[in-house]
């Protein structure tokens, strides 16, 4: 799964939510969220972040912590 990360917090931009094919992102308390079971690691959203906050699960920057705020606020809506 891609994992949205701190960058995101605040960001104003929604182009990523333009461009995913599953529709799987959601809204959280200050940012956006992949839903983790939805997302098909297709990475099209990747380049199109202009806070650079999205990275793949196999990368460092996606921790646990970030891991599971993306699955909690997406399982709230
Ligand atoms: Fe959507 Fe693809 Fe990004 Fe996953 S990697 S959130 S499916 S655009």
């Amino acid at each position: 799964t891609y994992v949205v990360t701190e960058n995101c917090i605040k960001c104003k931009y929604t182009d990523c939510v333009e461009v995913c094919p599953v529709d799987c992102f959601y809204e959280g308390e200050n940012m956006l969220v992949i839903h983790p079971d939805e997302c098909i690691d297709c990475g099209v959203c990747v380049p199109e972040c202009p806070a650079n906050a999205i990275f793949s699960d196999a990368e460092p920057q996606a921790t646990e912590a970030w891991l599971s705020l993306n699955r909690q606020y997406s399982d709230v809506w």
